[in-house]
């Protein structure tokens, strides 16, 4: 059987799965839209046409570290000798070439060179008339504007090098049809053939991740967010395949979309594989489909790997007990026999959890491993689980205390194993930027959000633009890509609405548009959009573009919800956090513990030591809750000389014992006053449940803060509950 699952690497699925995209392809090279024979161009040559030899020897200075041989000539002339002797890919063409227009230099390229991808370098906005011209009649690939970095450029042209839609231009044959909004750019006729051929291999790539996401849900028991997008999905392969001519694979997901949005509907798996469609034999191949539900067979398992985990033991026995679990379980395990080791390896690989003996030999201490694997650049959410024979209350404390997610009790069988990789590892997965797609194509649609999705965003698409608000209430995107001329509403009217909506001011709105001309460009800006890319884009020039605006987003965001002085939540945000905590207790059934902690005597650190040294006291012990505790432990500062932390799953008695043990940690820093002065600081708190304190966060506070009261009463310096 000719296998089509895109399996050939299933990391990478999995990678783009868990947002965490940019490490492979820095690691392991470009290879992301298109199979691998249509990412070897044709060849590597790009020819410089610029008579600025400054600007042609930065570029080329930039182009060759990256692979490129780069060739350069002043004028047509020039380049013909080239041209003769060289076969050349990619001419950079500069639009001011004395003598002669850079348009015409580009015509005349086109016409004797009719496979060459063009670059067009323009200096004046009046070019922007010339546009439509370069884009589709010349067939130009990239039209770009001075002034540009080198680096930039090189970028882009590199993107340019990458397969598929992206860069497909129209033939000289058909240079005159009007581009009429599509994104493929140019005639319809052979890039919707591409997009046909292109789309067709993702086809099972899509059926692989439907069933990986019920696979998951199943697993993780209550990934809701996992179903619903299988059904999405499924949704999308619905119509997209059934506009590209692919009945079959319509039908059948057409089919699926209606089980999957049952059982999103019902929220409740069934006990058995759906009654999926089969398809008939001249169909495309979906045969293991129904093998990705649990039972499936071996082999198919094996095209997936569900998690990396680092396992920290010195005992060579249960390490290579372990490898062996993980191979049962399409479980990838590093195995670290001390602490040093698993620092490398958690530098050089990418890791979705770590499991740490409690009991090691030599100076190695498990907690210390916890905290200094978190300690690293972009490890400091690591799910850590600890595992010991000795689970006594201490040993547990300690390891909630280091950050540990779990605590698990030797001997560890393979379906254990198995179930903490799979439960921990899903809260490695960051907090995903969510992307709103607005578009009436819905081809345009699945193409991007294949593509955004790969590169670990969230994206759903809308078509129909009057539903927005109703989708802006449900999916709340930190981004928006919004199609300027659609049916009914166009884009520009859905962005006035928006910015004249307190509740959606804010998010950052793309344009993409087919017209260039100047009066478009302008209304988009005056329609209230943060910036605006002209179809066809590139692919690298969206990202860009894309990561830009949510940066910033977060920037605003972080500086808004976070304390300065000591980098904790603050109050608004922790009360949202610890209410989410609380709806997942009630769901679950776990307790979740509020702990209201006020130091002592502050004022008299202020009077005594000075106000800086309060500051710093503060900011130290706010970095202190800020680096202790598990990642689904939530703190922030409530105002003052206040804290608050909340333990889920754990009950009050053993909220109160983590607490001692930062009790008992503040207790033996110190500080120094600003004349040079040592002093220590202890606090009190006050410590509440859910359920028993209250079944809402009043009622929790208001126990909590009765608590605290009482500790201050008895003497401070010491936890009540
Ligand atoms: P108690 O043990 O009863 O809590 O006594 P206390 O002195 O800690 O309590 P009180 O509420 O009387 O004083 C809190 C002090 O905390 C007063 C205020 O100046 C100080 N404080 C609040 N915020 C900051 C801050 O950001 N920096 C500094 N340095 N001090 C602060
Ligand atoms: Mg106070
Ligand atoms: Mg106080």
């Amino acid at each position: 059987m000719n296998m089509v699952f895109v399996c050939s690497a299933p990391q990478l699925l999995k990678k783009a799965r868990f947002g965490r995209f940019h490490k492979i392809r820095a690691r392991e090279g470009p290879f992301f839209f298109g199979t691998q024979k249509e990412q070897t161009m044709k060849t590597n040559a790009i020819l410089l046409i610029d008579e600025s030899e400054e600007f042609r020897s930065r570029l080329a200075a930039s182009l060759e570290p990256r692979g490129f041989s780069v060739l350069q000539a002043m004028n047509m002339d020039g380049a013909r000798d080239h041209m003769r002797t060289t076969s050349v890919s990619v001419a950079v063409v500069d639009g001011l070439l004395s003598g002669r227009d850079g348009l015409d230099l580009v015509a005349q390229l086109r016409s004797d060179y009719p496979d060459l991808q063009i670059v067009f370098v323009s200096h004046r906005i009046s070019h922007l008339s010339a546009h439509e011209r370069l884009a589709h009649s010349l067939g130009v690939a990239l039209i770009c504007y001075k002034p540009i970095s080198a680096q930039e450029l090189s970028l882009k042209i590199c993107g340019l090098m990458e397969p598929a839609f992206w860069r497909d231009r129209p033939q000289p044959g058909e240079a005159s049809k009007p581009a009429a909004g599509s994104w493929l750019g140019g005639a319809r006729g052979p890039q919707l053939e591409a997009a046909r051929r292109e789309y067709e291999q993702s086809i099972p790539g899509n059926f692989q991740k439907i069933g990986q996401s019920l696979i998951d849900a199943r697993h993780a028991g209550r990934e809701w967010g996992e179903l619903e997008q299988a059904h999405r999905i499924a949704h999308t392969l619905n119509g997209t395949a059934g506009s590209l001519g692919f009945s079959d694979v319509s039908a059948v997901a057409y089919a699926m979309e209606n089980v999957l949005k049952e059982i999103v509907r019902m929220r409740r798996l069934t006990s058995s594989p759906p009654a999926w469609p089969s398809v008939g034999s001249d169909g495309p191949e979906l045969e293991a489909l129904e093998s990705l539900w649990p039972g499936q067979t071996k082999a198919d398992r094996e095209r997936t790997v569900v998690a990396d985990v680092l396992v920290v033991d010195d005992d060579p026995d249960f390490l290579a007990t372990v490898a062996a679990m993980g191979k049962e379980n399409l479980i990838r395990v590093y195995c670290a026999p001390s602490g040093a080791e698993a620092l490398r390896i958690a530098q050089n690989h990418s890791l979705d959890m770590a499991i740490i003996d409690v009991y090691l030999l030599e100076n190695d201490d498990a907690f210390d491993i916890a905290r200094s694997l978190r300690s690293l650049d972009g490890l400091c959410e690591l799910p850590i689980a600890f595992i010991s024979a000795d689970t006594s209350l201490e040993n547990r404390i300690a390891a909630a205390h280091a950050g540990g997610s779990l605590f698990i009790k030797k001997p560890l069988s393979s379906a254990d194993f198995a179930a903490v990789a799979r439960r921990l590892a899903p809260l490695e997965i960051r907090d995903r930027a969510r992307l709103l797609v607005v578009d009436d194509d819905p081809i345009f649609c699945t193409m991007v959000a294949g593509m955004l999705e790969g590169a670990g965003m969230q994206v759903q698409s809308l078509q129909d633009p009057k539903r927005i608000l109703e989708v802006l209430t449900d999916y709340r995107p930190d981004l928006i890509l919004l199609d300027v001329l659609m049916p009914d509403v166009s884009g520009f009217d859905v962005c006035r609405v928006m910015r004249s909506t307190e509740q959606w001011r804010d998010i950052p709105v793309i344009f993409l548009t087919a017209k260039t001309d100047k009066e478009i460009l302008l209304q988009c800006f005056k329609a209230g959009g943060d910036d605006y890319l002209v179809k066809p884009t590139l692919r690298e020039e969206l990202l860009a573009r894309i990561n830009v605006r949510l940066e910033r987003v977060r920037m605003f965001r972080e500086r808004a919800d976070r304390d300065a002085l000591t980098g904790l939540p603050t109050r608004r945000p922790f009360i949202d956090m610890l209410r989410m905590r609380i709806e997942e207790g009630v769901r679950f059934d776990k307790p979740v513990s509020l702990c209201l902690i006020d130091l002592d005597h502050f004022k008299r650190v202020n009077d005594t030591y000075g106000h800086l040294s309060g500051d710093r006291v503060l900011s130290g012990f706010g970095h202190l809750l800020g680096s202790r505790f598990r990642s689904m432990d939530v703190r922030g500062r409530w105002g003052g000389e206040e804290f608050v932390v909340a333990f889920y799953g754990e009950d009050a008695q053993t909220a109160r014992m983590i607490i001692n043990r930062v009790l008992e940690e503040v207790r033996e820093m110190t500080f120094t006053g600003d004349h040079g002065e040592s002093f220590s600081i202890t606090f009190s708190a006050g410590i509440a449940s859910f359920p028993e304190a209250g079944r809402c966060f009043d009622e929790m506070f208001r126990r909590v803060d009765a608590k605290l009261y009482e500790a201050k009463e008895k003497g401070r310096n010491r936890i009540e509950v």
